[in-house]
C-alpha cells in the first residue's frame, strides 16, 4: 500500500458501517462515515426516552455462534458486557403451558438428546419423524441447506410429514423469531441453515443478553475506537445518490445538495436504502446491482410493557407460538441495567421486550390496538399470573423495512461485498456471508468489505 492515506466514504452508521470504520481506521484509511438519523446503530440502535429510559430498535439476542462479533468486542473491550443464559429455548404457550429444549453439556449431536426425549410436550414419535427428516441434513450437512432454497420451510416441512404441531408450536415461532416472517414465506433454508448449525457446534444455539443498552456496549466504544484514530462521524446526513460516471464511483449527493468525494465508497445501508441511492445507470450497468431490486426488507414491530408485578422469572429469551408475540424477554431478568423505570429501580416485576411479528397488517393499526393485541397475547401465556395486572408503562417503535426477507430463490440475488465497480463496496446483512441479517452478519460483511478495500488498494 501507498503511504499517503486513502480515503473511504462509508455510507450508514449502523454495525456493519461502524465495524468497517474500524477495521479501516486501524489499517490506516481516512474514513469518513454518513449516517442519515441522529443516532448510530441502525436497527441494533437505542436511545433514552423523555422520562430516561432506554428504547431500542427490538430484543437482540446474541447466538453463540456470531464469534466474528466476539471478536470485534474483545478488541474493544466490551465483551464483558455479555452476559451468557442457561443453554435452553423455552416456549410459551396460551393457557399458561410451556415447554423447552433443554441441551446437555455433550459432543454434538448427544447434547440435542434431553431436546428430543424430554421437552415435555412433543410426544418421542414426533421428535422421531422430525429426526428422520434430517437425515439428508446430518449426511450432506452445510451442502444440503442450498439445494432447497426454492421452497418454503412449509413447502419441504410438507414433503417431510413431521407434523403440524412441531411446525405450528416450534417453527412458526422460530422463522418470525429469526426474521419476523412465518414459514409460509420463509426460505427452508435459511431454517435448515440454522438446524445445521444449532446441530453440529453444541454453543451455536446458547443466547447472551447485554447487560445494559446496546448504544453504551457497541455503538460508542466503537465510535470512541474510530474517532480516536481519526475518523469522522456525520449524523443527519443521509445520502441521496451515489455518483457514478459509466466506471467508477465519483462521489455521493446528500439530500442537502453536498457532493462529497473519496477514493473507496462503502455502502452499508439496509437494502430499500441501498437501492434507493444507487443511480438508474448503475443498476442497468449490470446484473449484480439490477439484481439487487428482488430483495426487501421485513417489517417488525418492538413493543415494551412494564407491569407492576413479576409475571415470569425467566432470565432468558422466550419464544411463543401463540398471539403476536414470537420472541421475547423479561428485561428485568434479563438485562440488568434495564431494572429502571422512570429512573427509579424497577426489581420483582415485569419489564418485557417483544418482537411483534408477522407486522405487515399490524402497522396499520393505531398504537393503542397494538399494544392490546401484545397485552393480550401475554395474559393469554400468563392468565395466573396476570390476574389484575397493570401496565405502568408502554413504548413501540414500528421498523416498515428491517431485515432482508429471506424468501425463496432470494440466495441468489444477494451481492457479495466486492462489487463489479473497482471503488464500490458493500456491506450489511443482506450481502452474503455465513449470518443473514443478523449482528454476525452485519460484522462479518463489514470484515469481508474492508478487507476487500485494503486487498484492492494494495494491488493499486
Ligand atoms: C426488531 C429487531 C430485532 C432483531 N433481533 C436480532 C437479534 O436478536 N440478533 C441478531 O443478531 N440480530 C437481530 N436483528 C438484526 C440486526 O439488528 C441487523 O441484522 C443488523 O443490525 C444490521 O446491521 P446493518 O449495519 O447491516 O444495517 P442497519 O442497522 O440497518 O444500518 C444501516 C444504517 O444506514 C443508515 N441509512 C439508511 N439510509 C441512509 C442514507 N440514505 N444515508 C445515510 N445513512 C442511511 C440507517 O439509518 C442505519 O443506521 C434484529 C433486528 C430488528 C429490527
Amino acid at each position: 500500500m501507498s503511504t499517503e492515506k486513502k480515503s473511504v466514504m462509508i455510507l450508514g452508521g449502523g454495525l456493519a458501517g461502524l465495524t468497517a470504520t474500524k477495521r479501516l481506521v486501524d489499517r490506516g484509511f481516512k474514513v469518513t462515515v454518513l449516517e442519515k438519523r441522529e443516532i448510530f446503530g441502525g436497527k441494533v440502535s437505542s436511545w433514552k426516552d423523555d422520562e430516561g429510559d432506554w428504547i431500542e430498535s427490538g430484543t437482540h439476542c446474541f447466538f453463540g455462534a456470531y464469534d466474528v462479533l466476539y471478536d470485534l468486542m474483545k478488541e474493544i473491550k466490551s465483551y464483558h458486557a455479555v452476559l451468557w443464559k442457561d443453554h435452553r429455548l423455552t416456549y410459551t404457550l396460551e393457557g399458561g403451558k410451556r415447554f423447552t429444549f433443554n441441551t446437555w453439556d455433550l459432543p454434538s449431536p448427544l447434547h440435542l438428546l434431553p431436546a428430543i426425549v424430554r421437552n415435555g410436550y412433543f410426544s418421542f414419535g414426533e421428535m422421531a419423524s422430525f429426526s428422520r427428516s434430517l437425515i439428508p441434513l446430518a449426511l450432506k450437512q452445510a451442502s444440503y441447506p442450498p439445494t432447497q432454497d426454492h421452497l418454503t420451510f412449509a413447502e419441504w416441512a410438507e414433503q417431510k410429514k413431521f407434523g403440524n404441531r412441531l411446525m405450528d408450536k416450534m417453527f412458526r415461532p422460530m422463522a418470525l423469531a429469526l426474521k419476523f416472517i412465518p414459514p409460509e414465506e420463509i426460505s427452508a433454508k435459511i431454517i435448515l441453515d440454522v438446524t445445521e448449525t444449532f446441530y453440529r457446534i453444541p454453543e451455536s444455539s446458547c443466547m447472551g443478553f447485554l447487560k445494559g443498552a446496546p448504544q453504551e456496549y457497541l455503538h460508542q466504544p466503537l465510535l470512541g475506537h474510530s474517532s480516536s484514530r481519526g475518523a469522522v462521524f456525520r449524523n443527519l446526513a443521509a445520502v441521496d445518490e451515489l455518483l457514478f460516471d459509466g466506471t467508477e464511483i465519483k462521489g455521493v449527493q446528500l439530500r442537502n445538495g453536498e457532493i462529497l468525494t473519496a477514493d473507496y465508497y462503502l455502502a452499508a445501508l439496509p437494502i430499500h436504502d441501498l437501492n434507493k441511492v444507487l443511480p438508474a445507470s448503475l443498476k442497468s450497468h449490470d446484473r449484480f446491482f439490477g439484481g439487487l431490486s428482488n430483495l426487501e426488507g421485513v417489517p417488525v414491530i418492538s413493543v415494551q410493557l412494564w407491569y407492576d408485578r413479576e409475571i415470569v422469572t425467566d432470565d432468558n429469551v422466550l419464544f411463543s407460538p401463540d398471539g403476536i408475540i414470537p420472541v421475547y424477554a423479561n428485561l428485568a431478568r434479563t438485562t440488568p441495567e434495564y431494572r429502571l423505570l422512570r429512573g427509579e429501580p424497577f426489581i420483582g416485576k415485569t419489564r418485557f421486550e417483544f418482537c411483534v411479528a408477522p407486522a405487515r397488517e399490524l402497522l396499520k393499526l393505531s398504537r393503542e390496538e397494538i399494544l392490546r393485541r401484545v397485552d393480550l397475547s401475554v395474559r393469554s401465556c400468563y392468565p395466573q399470573q396476570t390476574l389484575g395486572a397493570k401496565v405502568l408503562k408502554s413504548t413501540l417503535v414500528k421498523i416498515p423495512h428491517s431485515v432482508y426477507a429471506p424468501l425463496p430463490n432470494m440466495e441468489q440475488f444477494r451481492p457479495t461485498q466486492r462489487t463489479p465497480v473497482r471503488n464500490l463496496f458493500l456491506a450489511g446483512g443482506f450481502s452474503r456471508q455465513l449470518y443473514y441479517d443478523s449482528m454476525g452478519g452485519a460484522v462479518m460483511s463489514a470484515n469481508l468489505a474492508a478487507g476487500g478495500i485494503m486487498s484492492a488498494e494494495e494491488m493499486a
